[in-house]
């Protein structure tokens, strides 16, 4: 049975919004995963690599290759916002976002990105892979955007899953008000992965739009938490943007910071281009960055430095080094648009 998920009117938009939600994931957490994406972030990482899910608000995206041109959007939009004779295609000035030239477009070239889900409705989707969930170790895993931005809607999700014994894994950006975090959220999660960027705060607020002081100062009273039973798991992770998080330096300081705070693995992500084209979908001016993947020569060198710069650190944690892995995506995996699925 199809479960339908509801738009939103921008004066709705503190209602949390969801992006996508990815069925049958091997890359978010152990075992088989469903992955919600939240939209909204605190962060403007210049670099962020998911940029529908900066905005807390809806937004509308246009994948001009999916495009057949047969003009069914132009003749639903009652704003006339859309010129299919115009490279933009969408007057966004004009478009109130009302969803329906999504709902006339055959192809899904046009997409209210953004849309909210009832508990109820999001609990029923997720149970759906619960047997896969159980074979294989898996579970949710919530990411975004911040998820941590909508700790009331997050907390319910939460119980319902984990009353029913489901593993539960968040991604974050560190940005979040620690006191409501712990008391919202951190009671129903079994692994955090949490984003480590820049250690340096002037670095921090040119290239993520905030400064860094919370975000470490958030990780550090994490890693501080007593291990509830040993079962939650801080999982540092940090992106290997090329000559930003990239540099010696900044992975000699953060290696120097994870050896004194002392979580038992850690996590690089060596970049991938795969967010450009979604710049280009909402319409932005896509960032100065590379159009390629990291190749693997490049990739087994950072790796090597971090093992190092481990093995070099003031307090040298081998456990780290033992449990260090790369999370390079699944190309294939991650370059089809993506779809909510329902
Ligand atoms: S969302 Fe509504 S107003 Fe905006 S382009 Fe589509 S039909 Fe027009
Ligand atoms: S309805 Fe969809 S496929 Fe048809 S012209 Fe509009 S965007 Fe293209």
């Amino acid at each position: 049975m199809p479960i339908a998920a509801s738009r939103t009117t921008p004066g709705e938009s503190r209602r949390p919004l969801i992006v996508d939600i990815r069925r049958g994931s091997l890359e978010d957490g152990p075992g088989i995963r469903s992955v919600v994406f939240f939209k909204g972030c605190p962060l403007r990482c210049v670099f962020c690599h998911n940029p529908e899910t900066q905005e807390i608000c809806p937004e509308i995206a246009f994948t001009e290759e999916r495009c057949m041109h047969c003009g069914s959007c132009a003749k639903a939009c009652p704003q006339a916002a859309l010129d299919l004779s115009s490279p933009t295609r969408i007057d966004r000035d004009r478009c109130d976002l009302c969803g329906a030239c999504e709902d006339a477009c055959p192809t899904s070239a046009l997409r209210i990105v953004g849309k909210y889900w009832p508990v109820d409705t999001l609990v029923e989707l997720l149970l759906r892979d619960e047997s896969f969930y159980r074979h294989s170790g898996g579970g949710v895993t919530l990411s975004g955007g911040e998820c941590t931005l909508f700790p009331e809607y997050v907390a319910t999700l939460l119980q319902r899953l984990k009353a029913l014994g489901i593993h539960i894994a968040i991604e974050t950006s560190g940005w979040f008000d620690y006191e409501v975090f712990a008391e919202k959220i951190l009671p129903s999660v079994d692994l955090i992965f949490f984003d480590l960027k820049l250690m340096d705060a002037d670095e921090s607020r040119r290239y993520l739009g905030q400064s860094n002081e919370r975000i470490l100062e958030n990780l550090r009273r994490l890693l501080a938490e007593p291990r509830r039973a040993s079962r939650l798991e801080v999982r540092p992770r940090v992106p290997l943007i090329p000559g930003i998080t990239d540099t010696r330096i900044n992975l000699s300081r953060i290696v120097n910071c994870l050896c004194h705070l002392g979580p038992s693995t850690m996590s690089v992500v060596p970049y991938n281009p795969l967010g450009l084209a979604a710049y280009r979908r909402l319409g932005k001016s896509t960032p100065d960055l590379p159009t390629s993947f990291t190749n693997p020569d490049r990739e087994a060198e950072l790796i090597d430095t971090v093992r190092r710069l481990i093995a070099e650190a003031d307090r040298p944690l081998a456990q780290l080094d033992r449990e260090l892995t790369s999370k390079s995506v699944n190309r294939e995996a991650r370059t089809s648009v993506p779809a909510l699925v329902a």
